[in-house]
């Protein structure tokens, strides 16, 4: 029997790794369980409110509204702000679907435009020519954990009395001119699916605002419709954030600075790495600082290059492989043609590894991968 011969092969980088985040937590988060257990505040209570406070404060708003999951807040604002069937919602094909699937729940029509080439964001420009005159609201995303250029959409929005939704599910932290992600628009969404910048133990998610009515309307549809004695007021739902995620998201977010500021060291040594290359990354909008919630990176041969970089051991996503408007679920609403900037970045995005903990040498040793990869490729 011969031996097989040694192969040395590099650990694998991982494209995310939430048990070394969480690693340093463990202590916090077994008493929070606890705690948990021993007062049976499963639902709501006081780690969700002291968390809906601390993350209304985090983002510059006044009301923070925690709710079950970050698709559940779209629809939430969608329904408080009275958007349904014929109003027309502007969303950027470039998202994920979460985005148009809520303004479809709401029975709202997604009316997908274009994105920036440069950016791969939404612009003031593409929501203009998008206009009709049953556009009720554009639901503009902070994708990647960059913000578009937001002064002439606020502008665009408010000379055309049309409601400014955020979706800021990437985009916990990010700034524009000192301004942080949700805090432009009448209302903003966050998701804290475990992956995101900020992530829960499991689904959560938050709508932000500074209109009282509207946070008041939002918490009572998100929880039954309840009002004040015990009245139903409106034909609800159930999308409460749970009193654990609210302790954990409470815990973490003291963590979510440091994270952020990790993953802009990371994105500073790629930028570098990729300087002079013929790897195209995202530029980045004036007066921003991105919370680098993905490194997506484009080039020619993505496939091969995933495959080249899998065969290291190195993991990587797609965001987004295909855009909204020509996956089958959204058909019927696709454009009469071509959103040209969008369809070619599916076929050359690739989402590189990017996450607080990685390591120097690990940043080095994919982008040495990339590298390689498209010096034997052009
Ligand atoms: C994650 C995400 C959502 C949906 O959030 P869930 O909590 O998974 O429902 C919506 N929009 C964008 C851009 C997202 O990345």
């Amino acid at each position: 029997m011969s031996t097989p011969a040694m192969v040395t092969q590099a650990p694998a980088i991982a494209f995310l790794d939430l048990h070394a985040l969480h690693a340093p937590l463990q202590g916090d988060l077994d008493r929070l369980w606890k705690e948990t257990l021993a007062s049976s505040g499963f639902i709501g209570g006081p780690n969700v409110a002291a968390f809906e406070q601390a993350w209304a404060t985090y983002c510059g708003t006044q009301h923070a509204i925690g709710v079950a999951n970050g698709t559940d807040a779209i629809e939430l604002v969608l329904a408080a702000l009275g958007v349904g069937p014929g109003d027309e919602v502007i969303v950027p094909a470039n998202t994920f679907v979460a985005t148009a699937e809520a303004v479809v729940t709401a029975g709202a029509t997604p009316v997908f435009v274009d994105v920036d080439d440069a950016t791969l964001l939404i612009t003031a420009e593409h929501i203009e020519q998008a206009l009709t005159e049953r556009t009720r609201a554009v639901l503009v995303v902070h994708l990647y954990g960059q913000i578009p250029e937001m002064d002439p959409i606020v502008d665009l929005c408010e000379r055309r009395d049309i409601l400014l939704i955020e979706d800021a599910a990437q985009a916990h932290g990010a700034t524009q001119g000192g301004r942080r992600a949700g805090s432009f628009g009448i209302a903003a969404t966050f998701s804290f699916y475990p992956g995101k910048n900020l992530g829960a133990l499991g689904d959560g998610g938050a709508v932000v605002t500074d209109d009282d009515e509207l946070a008041e309307l939002v918490r009572v549809l998100a929880n039954h419709g309840r009002g004040h004695h015990l009245l139903h007021v409106e034909s609800g739902r159930n999308s409460r954030l749970d009193g654990l995620q609210g302790g954990a998201l409470l815990l973490k977010l003291a963590h979510l600075d440091a994270w952020n500021d990790a993953r802009r060291v990371h994105h500073a040594a790629y930028l570098e790495h990729f300087a002079d290359s013929a790897v195209q990354m995202l530029a980045t909008p004036a007066d921003t600082e991105p919370v680098h919630h993905l490194e997506v990176i484009r080039t020619d041969h993505r496939d091969e290059l995933q495959a080249a970089l899998a065969a290291q051991d190195i993991g990587t996503g797609i965001h987004y492989a295909m855009p909204c408007h020509l996956q089958p679920a959204f058909q019927a609403y696709a454009p009469s043609g071509s959103l040209p900037v969008a369809e070619g970045a599916a076929r050359r995005q690739l989402s590189i590894p990017m996450h607080p903990t990685l390591t120097t040498e690990e940043v080095d040793r994919v982008a040495a991968a990339v590298l390689d990869f498209v010096a034997r490729h052009t």
